[in-house]
């Protein structure tokens, strides 16, 4: 019985030997070869930071923040205390 004879094997691109498929340093010759990652990885990721970002940061905040930078601040007096 033959194990992972269907599945596709990847090559070291330096010396061409057999790559496990998690495999990303050649046992071999000790290349790199970086898993090659579906075209989603990318957009999913910044879906998925945008959502952490999206409850972590108080965007009422972060615009007063802002306003205050844009100097729109300086029409209240700074000193008042009322
Ligand atoms: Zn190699």
């Amino acid at each position: 019985m033959r194990l992972g004879a269907k599945r596709a094997e990847r090559l070291c691109r330096k010396c061409g030997s057999p790559l496990e498929t998690d495999e990303d340093i050649c046992r071999t010759c000790g290349a790199n070869n970086p898993i090659p990652l579906p075209w989603y990885t990318l957009p999913l990721g910044l879906v998925l930071w945008a959502i952490v970002i999206g409850y972590v940061v108080d965007f009422g905040d972060l615009w007063h923040f802002l306003d205050m930078l844009l100097g729109n601040a300086g029409d209240a007096p700074a000193g008042s205390a009322d």
